[in-house]
């Protein structure tokens, strides 16, 4: 991971007020905003913010996102 994407990674996991999240995975640049993840997601936890879609604070880590991803653009958190 290069250090924009890095900083990039860093700023979605920042919740409505400025907590960091819980969540597992985040949704990278790659992301071509197809919303398969976001009809997947059993509690809506994915949404639209500054033009790219990221995984808020309410996520509950079922994992069903990244699955259905078809290009990959959901990774784990190591
Ligand atoms: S891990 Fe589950 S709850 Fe979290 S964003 Fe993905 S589908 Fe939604
Ligand atoms: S399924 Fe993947 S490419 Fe499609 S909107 Fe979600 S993260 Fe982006």
């Amino acid at each position: 991971m290069d250090q924009e994407n890095f900083g990039s990674y860093k700023n979605q996991r920042k919740g409505n007020n400025g907590g960091l999240m819980l969540a597992k995975y985040i949704i990278t640049s790659e992301c071509i905003k197809c919303e398969i993840c976001v009809e997947i997601c059993p509690i809506a936890a994915i949404e639209e913010m500054d033009t790219q879609f990221v995984i808020n604070d309410t996520c509950i880590n079922c994992g069903k996102c990244i699955v259905v991803c078809p290009i990959d653009a959901i990774k784990k958190i190591p």
